[in-house]
This record gives C-alpha cells, sequence and structure tokens, in this order.
C-alpha cells in the first residue's frame, strides 16, 4: 500500500503541468483501487464551479466541458463539508445530480474526497463501480491518504497556470492572490526579478539568449571543460574504486557528448532560450523521466543527470556570472531571499521583496523594513521560479502578491502609493516636534541598529537614542570574528554619531537563524539551542575582546550601556557582569580613562517575564525582546511561514506578559524600553506607551509613523484602550479593537493595521 501511494505521488510530482498531474492521478488510482471510474473535479472560482478535469471511466469527451455549480450535486456536498461521502448507490442519494453526457449513470457507488490545500478545499477526488456496494473502509483511507499528499502539487500546479493568466479549467484570469504575510508596510507595482542560489538547476529561470551563437558556443567550452573534470577523475581514482565505480565517470563524459544531453541542450539554446535556461530544461526533463520510474536502480540515474548538470551549470555560471539587470521597477523575487541579495540590488530600483521561505520576523524582513521597502515573506504557494519579468503587486499591509493584475487594481494600487507618498511627505514635518501625546505625556523614540548608514538615518528622523545595536551585523558581514581593534573602530563610529544620545550595544546574538558563515552553529532546534548569551559565555574569549572594544570606544563619550540577549536566568547575568568587570578593571590597568557602563537584560524568554524583579534588581535597565518573546510564548517559529498566521504580538498572552514586565520592572525602579518590532507598529505602540514603557526602539523607517500616532492620542484615551484590550481574548480581536481606536483619534488609514482593500 505504502509502495503504490508512494510511486503514485512521485509520478505525479515529476508531472510537467497540471492536467498531466491529473491525468496521472485518476489513470493511476483507478488501477490501484481496481474501480471502474476514478475522477479529478476542480473548483474553479472563477466560474463558481467544479470542472470535470480528468477522468478514467466516464466519457472522455465530457472531460473539461462538464461542472458543477458550487454546491452542486454529491460532488458540491463534499466539497461544501470538507469531508468524504461513501454512497452504495448514488442516484439514491437527495444531492445526486444526474450528469448528463458523462455516462455516470452506468455506476451506483459512489466515495467522494476533498482535496484540501492550507484549509481550502481546491477540489474532488471520486471513484465510481458498478457494484453496488459502499468502498471499504481501506479505500477510503487510500484516498485520503492520497488527496492529503497530492493537495500540495495540485496547488502548486493550478498556481503555475494562474501566474500565467489561466484559471484550472483553461479560462481567463486577473488578479490572482497569493497569500504570505506582512514584511514590510506599503505597496509596489512592478516586474519581477528572480534571483536565485548558484548551481540550483530547479531554480534557473527560463530567460530568452541575447546572442544564440555565442551561447551555443559559450556552453561548448563549458561541457569541454565538465569533460575534461570527468577524464581527470576517471585517471585519479584508478585503483581506489571498484572498476565499475570508476566507469561512471567516463559514462558521465559520453552523456555530455555532442548526440546526447549535449546535443538536446544546444537544440534548445537554438529555440532562442539562453544557455543555463536551456540546460536546466533538458536536465530536469530527464530527472523527471528517471524519477518516475519504478526501478530503483534506474531512478537513481536521476541524481547523476543532476549531478553531471550542475557542474556544466557551475561552469557556465562561474565563468559569466549572471548579469541581473535591475529595472527600474524592481520586484526582487527569490526562495528564500538573503540579505545580500538585498545589498546587490540597487536601490533606487528596488520597488518591492518577495521571499517564499521565512516570515515578517525573518532578520531580512527587519532589513527590509529598515529599507523602506514593500514586503512579502512567506508566499509559499508562489510559483516564483516562473514569474521572471511578470507584472506583479506587492501588497505589504496586508502581506499578499497579486500576479496578472488587471487594469483597474493597478490604479486602485496606484492610488495608494500616491496616498503613502503624501502621508510620507507630510510626515517630514514632525521630524523636529517633541514625541508626546495630545496631553503632554513625553516618550522616548529610540532606534534599532546594525551598520552605520542606519545611524545617519536614524539621526535624520530625530531618534533620541539607540535602543539596539545588533552587533551581530558587523559580524556577520565579516569572514572571521572582528578583532577587538576592529570592532573598537566599529562601535566608536555608532557612540559618536550619537552622542550624548545613549547607544545601547547588545552582545553578540548568534545561534538561531544567524549563524556566521566562520563559526558554524549546527543544530536540531536552533531556537532553543546555543544562543546569544550562551555562545558567548562558553567563549569567553569572544565576549571579552568584543566588551574591551565597547568599553574603549565609550572613553571621553560615556553614553554607551550594554545589554545582553537571550538571558533564561540570574547566573548568566551574574557570569556576564564579572567579565564586564574583568574587562573593565584590565582597562583601568591599563590606563584607559573608562566609565562603568550601565547594564541590562533583555526579556525574551517566558522565563524571563517570570524573574523580571529579580533580574532588574542586578541591572540597570531590562529591554523588551518581544521578536523572540513572541516566538516563545506562542511557540511559533518566527521564520516558519506555515505558522506565521499565528505569531502575532497582539495575542492576549504577549499582551499580558508585556504588562507584567513593565510593572515588575518599574516596581524596582529600573527604566523598561522594548526593542521588538512591534514598537515599530504605531498601534501597538499606542498599548505600550499606555503600560508604562519609557522607551520605544525601533526601526528608523517606522519612526516619524510612530510619531505622528501618538502625537494624535491622549494618554486617557490610550489607557482606555488598554483596558479594553484586557478583556478581550484573541489576538485579532485585540487587533480591530486597536485599529478602532485610531480610526476614531482620525488616524490615516495607512497607519493603521492598514487594510489596502
Ligand atoms: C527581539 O527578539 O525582539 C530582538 C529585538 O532581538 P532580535 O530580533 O535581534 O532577535
Ligand atoms: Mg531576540
Amino acid at each position: 500500500m505504502l509502495g503504490q501511494l508512494r510511486s503514485i505521488v512521485q509520478e505525479v510530482n515529476s508531472a510537467r503541468d497540471l492536467q498531466s498531474a491529473l491525468d496521472i492521478i485518476v489513470t493511476r488510482v483507478r488501477s490501484a483501487l481496481n474501480t471502474q471510474v476514478c475522477s479529478v473535479y476542480l473548483l474553479d472560482s472563477d466560474i463558481n464551479s467544479h470542472v470535470l478535469m480528468a477522468s478514467q471511466g466516464l466519457k472522455a469527451e465530457a472531460v473539461g466541458r462538464v461542472s458543477l455549480q458550487t454546491g452542486e450535486g454529491l460532488v458540491g456536498l463534499v466539497a461544501k463539508h470538507a469531508e468524504p461521502i461513501n454512497l452504495s448507490d448514488a442516484s439514491k442519494h437527495p444531492s445526486y445530480f444526474y450528469l448528463q453526457d458523462t455516462g455516470e449513470e452506468e455506476f451506483n457507488s459512489f466515495l467522494g474526497v476533498p482535496i484540501i490545500h492550507h484549509r481550502a478545499v481546491l477540489g474532488v477526488l471520486v471513484i465510481q463501480q458498478r457494484e453496488s456496494r459502499r468502498f471499504d473502509e481501506g479505500e477510503e483511507a487510500f484516498l485520503i491518504t492520497l488527496s492529503a499528499q497530492l493537495s500540495g502539487v495540485i496547488a502548486h500546479a493550478e498556481a503555475t497556470g494562474a501566474i500565467q493568466g489561466l484559471s484550472p479549467s483553461g479560462q481567463k484570469t486577473e488578479d490572482t492572490v497569493f497569500p504570505g504575510v506582512s514584511g514590510s508596510s506599503g505597496v509596489a507595482i512592478g516586474r519581477a526579478v528572480v534571483v536565485f542560489p548558484h548551481a540550483d538547476l530547479s531554480q534557473i529561470p527560463q530567460r530568452p539568449a541575447k546572442d544564440i551563437e555565442h551561447e551555443v558556443a559559450f556552453f561548448k567550452t563549458c561541457i569541454d571543460a565538465v569533460r575534461r573534470d570527468m577524464n581527470d577523475l576517471y585517471e585519479k581514482i584508478a585503483g581506489q574504486v571498484a572498476e565499475e565505480e570508476r566507469q561512471l565517470f567516463s559514462v558521465y563524459a559520453r552523456m555530455l557528448d555532442d548526440n546526447a544531453l549535449g546535443n538536446e541542450v544546444v537544440a534548445r539554446i537554438r529555440q532562442g532560450i539562453w544557455a543555463q535556461g536551456a540546460l536546466a530544461y533538458v536536465a530536469n526533463e530527464h530527472v523527471r523521466t528517471f524519477e518516475a520510474m519504478s526501478d530503483d536502480y534506474l531512478r537513481e540515474r536521476a541524481v547523476d543527470i543532476r549531478d553531471l548538470c550542475s557542474r556544466v551549470l557551475f561552469y557556465l555560471q562561474a565563468r559569466e556570472p549572471v548579469e541581473i539587470e535591475y529595472q527600474d521597477n524592481t520586484i526582487l523575487v527569490s526562495e528564500e531571499l538573503t540579505p545580500s541579495m538585498l545589498a546587490e540590488a540597487p536601490k533606487d530600483k528596488l520597488k518591492g521583496l518577495i521571499s517564499v521561505k521565512g516570515s515578517g520576523n525573518s532578520h531580512v524582513a527587519i532589513l527590509a523594513r529598515t529599507m523602506g521597502i514593500p514586503t512579502v515573506m512567506g508566499a509559499v504557494d508562489l510559483p516564483y521560479a516562473q514569474l521572471e519579468g511578470r507584472s506583479l503587486v506587492v501588497d505589504g499591509y496586508r502581506g499578499e502578491v497579486i500576479t496578472s493584475p488587471s487594469k483597474a487594481l493597478r490604479s486602485r494600487y496606484r492610488e495608494i502609493i500616491k496616498e503613502q507618498e503624501q502621508l510620507i511627505a507630510g510626515l517630514e514635518g514632525i521630524k523636529e516636534e517633541p514625541c508626546e501625546t495630545l496631553d503632554g505625556h513625553r516618550v522616548q523614540l529610540w532606534v534599532n541598529t546594525g551598520l552605520m548608514s542606519d545611524v545617519m538615518q536614524s539621526l535624520d528622523q530625530g531618534a533620541e537614542g539607540i535602543g539596539l545595536f545588533r552587533t551581530e551585523v558587523p559580524f556577520l558581514l565579516s569572514e572571521r570574528f572582528p578583532s577587538e581593534q576592529e570592532q573598537y573602530a566599529i562601535y566608536r563610529e555608532q557612540l559618536e554619531a550619537f552622542a550624548p544620545k545613549k547607544v545601547t550595544m547588545r552582545t553578540l546574538d548568534i545561534g538561531g537563524d544567524k549563524s556566521l558563515p566562520y563559526f558554524p552553529i549546527e543544530e536540531a532546534n536552533p531556537f532553543l539551542g546555543w544562543r546569544g548569551i550562551r555562545v558567548t559565555l562558553d567563549h569567553p574569549e569572544i565576549f571579552m575582546a568584543q566588551i574591551r572594544a565597547m568599553l574603549r570606544a565609550s572613553v571621553g563619550l560615556n553614553n554607551l550601556q550594554i545589554m545582553l540577549p537571550m538571558i533564561s536566568n540570574v547566573n548568566e547575568v551574574a557570569m556576564a557582569q564579572q567579565l564586564i568587570k574583568k574587562a573593565y578593571r584590565e582597562l583601568v590597568q591599563e590606563g584607559v580613562d573608562v566609565r562603568y557602563p550601565p547594564i541590562g537584560v533583555m526579556i525574551e524568554l517566558p522565563a524571563a517575564v517570570y524573574q523580571t524583579s529579580v533580574l532588574a534588581k542586578r541591572v540597570d535597565f531590562v529591554s523588551v525582546g518581544s521578536n523572540d518573546l513572541t516566538q516563545y510564548l506562542l511557540a511559533v517559529d518566527r521564520n516558519n511561514p506555515r505558522v506565521a498566521s499565528l505569531y502575532s504580538a497582539f495575542h492576549p498572552a504577549v499582551i499580558a506578559a508585556l504588562q507584567q514586565v513593565v510593572t515588575l520592572a518599574k516596581a524596582e525602579g529600573k527604566p523598561v524600553s522594548i526593542c521588538g518590532e512591534m514598537a515599530g507598529d504605531p498601534g501597538a505602540a499606542v498599548l505600550l506607551i499606555a503600560m508604562g514603557y519609557d522607551v520605544l526602539s525601533m526601526n528608523a523607517s517606522t519612526l516619524l509613523k510612530v510619531k505622528s500616532v501618538i502625537r494624535s492620542v491622549s494618554m486617557d484615551v490610550a489607557k482606555d484602550l488598554l483596558e479594553q484590550v484586557a478583556d478581550l481574548d484573541d489576538a485579532q480581536t485585540i487587533r480591530s479593537a486597536v485599529d478602532m481606536a485610531l480610526y476614531n483619534a482620525g488616524v490615516d488609514r495607512l497607519l493603521r493595521s492598514s487594510r489596502t482593500h
């Protein structure tokens, strides 16, 4: 059973498009279950119908033509209830609807199971037979298992059609929405530029060739290079492996010959495709064929083809690095955007960002917010590799990507872009104004930084201090641990630029999703593992160099504060303080005129929330890292798009924890700030000031938005809202209550949790 399931899924997975996937399903399922009919009906929401998309057993001419209105017939009933229906005599059921022209009158029994992807019913998989008997439990279970596994493949195939402007049944379609989560607010209209990691055949776009003859010639030189490599390997391993294995390399070399793979690639280039795309196309076709074979040995050959073609690809990419053409309205798309991809693209041409992986609190999303670029993260169903050059809308407010945008939709979004520009221009006017509520309650707005460019932008926006300098950023950009002197120079720059305003430097916070290329940490559960203070206490030499650099950099300025990340117990604080004191004593002995800085802890673990009082007693200030606190309180990986909809700083448990921290820390007389992304959300900021947070530290790009909202509410309104929220029991309701309060305060709609439609 399992073998059969696997082989069907594998074959469907390797199908080229939706229709072939569905044809494989009906053929294979009918024979596996030894029944007379197997059909797939898919929902086409453009025409509100379930269309018979493929069938074995019903009349071929009905396929693609016959459809049922949503809710109609047994198929409609299965879809409506999202549950299987198993009947021995279908025609006796009150919902039975006779489908003319299909020939189904011959078949009595009916088993329909829903095809569900991410809670949405995509369609119904049906088997029928003449004999009037219920399908047995085993058959039902088989069909349910298969349907659950195939739904993702069907969704992907449907999505591929949709971005080409076609609905499942081939109707012209527009404005297809691909949900993700918001990475950075704002909207953008532009054309996709797909960036992909090097030497990965599955991710090469089919771009046109600029010069066909040049591409062919270049491809041939690369093939020659790989052939030479293969022959070298063949010679080199003589005597080291069995002769049959050694032969593999000469087989490889022959596969590249003109009358084999090489020839096919050249033919494709001659059709006008660039060499990398042609190679990827041919390779993937062969890989698909081999992967679909039932013979284990032959299936394994898919690996050989992939390996061989990746080697050719490596030469194609290495000898002629891909020049990405960034158009004026570039929407950068990737399976997993990285900070370096953002860095490579010219900032003035970058209008929007889309990442299939990751979520709103991934570090790349934080970077996007710093740069103020509308971003959608976690658009898991988007067939990104085929988006090259296509027109797209990025709705960073709602966290949605819209493909094939209609004229009407585009003009609606152009209006929003205009509104955005007006809003930003209007915010310029409050740069010099204090951040205070209508009734004069003063709030400090600080910034989070990582690079020197952030500092410049922050000062321009009127930041009153740095609440979080992510010191790991310069570490991430280095090729080894930066030396004490190198660190000194970086820290000095930040401290000098902000003096006499305070600069809070967090000690190295690596691990989790931030690993240094020169210090890899491989763990099964990195967010629960060796992270933040845990790493640096285990490596006092790294910690000491960093603290010494910070202390030396603060000489004469005295605006440094040091903050400890990932604290889960008082011992860690005590040990870190000992090391900081040691560094301080060393410097004093060396004759450096250094002042001992205020030390603070980050509250980012649930354990730390409960220990706020004891932690606060030992330190000079407390700062909440709400990004991690939310992740750990709700047990939702901040990078995992599958659970991104569960990640919300408005969850009542998070709100209660935030309130508890500020109350307990204040009872110890210690200042409390918050430096998670939540502080930069205008609605959340209102709640936070009502709770009593003294300092909100955020991305510079959100500072004026938060200031504008705080200036339009009174403390009474903020406190009323907080009281109201305390009685609400879910994140969505809390978010809506906050939005409503901002609406009543006359706040611009783009500053509320911002609905664009
Ligand atoms: C946080 O966790 O809220 C925080 C500010 O730290 P980071 O996002 O760098 O993990
Ligand atoms: Mg954190």
